[in-house]
């Protein structure tokens, strides 16, 4: 569970083409890095996988099955956002709960899939406190919790540390490979930092104005990049 396919995906605001003819598919479990300058499209393609935006052409299959008219809710994935978007009037507990509360899970399923997060995240101490009481490394945490308590098949991070400052960021960082290799979920993670997709990815996708320019592990971008492109923007000599 957790295999995600774009088949031609194209997307368009307006007469704006914003993704051209987009190819990939990301194995279940895989931990695949989107980078590329600003504007370049990679948030826009997580909220097509998502759900949050329709794609204008092409395909998008997970597990098999076309979604392109699946709404959010029913595909089976987790959106971390960059700006946390927790309920500033709710505790951390009950942000943990919210997402799980309109389904008809039992309370006893839902307590122990908060409590199994709040452990895995080390944010038990702070369940009874609101976001405002919380650093920014911790409400980052619960952010990830939220996704966490709903099981996702894959795990769908934009730019989910670039509000940390540099000392949080790295440990996040950390945190988060941690996480991947015990949650064994797919995560399709965005960020324009070549250090985090370096460290991170099992495989990166470089985007470039609404085009894929190359796909591959760090070591073979790094070691035989493409282009000029994606060699400046992974630091790679060649
Ligand atoms: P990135 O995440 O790589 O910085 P985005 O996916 O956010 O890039 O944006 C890609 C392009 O699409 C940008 O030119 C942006 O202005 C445009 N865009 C994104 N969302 C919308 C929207 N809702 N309406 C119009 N244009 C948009
Ligand atoms: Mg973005």
């Amino acid at each position: 569970m957790g295999h995600i396919k774009l088949t031609n995906v194209a997307k368009s605001f307006g007469n704006v083409d914003v993704l051209h003819g987009i190819d990939l598919e990301i194995g279940d479990g895989e931990f695949v890095v989107f980078v590329g300058p600003s504007g370049c499209g990679k948030s826009t393609l997580l909220r097509i996988i998502a759900g949050l935006e329709k794609p204008t052409g092409g395909e998008l299959a997970i597990d098999g099955a076309v979604v392109n008219n699946v709404p959010a809710a029913d595909r089976g994935l987790a959106m971390v956002f960059q700006s946390y978007a927790l309920y500033p009037h709710m505790s951390v507990r009950q942000n943990l709960a919210f997402g799980l509360e309109n389904t008809r899970m039992p309370k006893p399923e839902i307590r122990e899939r908060i409590a199994e997060a709040a452990r895995m995240l080390e944010i038990e101490p702070y369940l009874d406190r609101r976001p405002g009481q919380l650093s920014g490394g911790q409400r980052q945490r619960v952010a990830i919790g939220r996704a966490i308590v709903r099981r996702p098949v894959a795990f769908l991070l934009d730019e989910p540390l670039s509000n940390l400052d540099a000392e949080l960021r790295g440990s996040t960082r950390a945190e988060l490979a941690a996480l991947h290799a015990r949650l064994s979920a797919t995560m399709i993670y965005v960020t324009h930092d070549q250090i985090e997709a370096m460290t991170l990815a099992d495989r990166i996708v470089v985007l470039r104005a609404g085009r894929i320019e190359q796909v591959g592990t760090p070591l073979e971008l790094y070691n035989a990049p493409a282009n000029r492109f994606v060699a400046g923007f992974i630091g790679s000599p060649h």
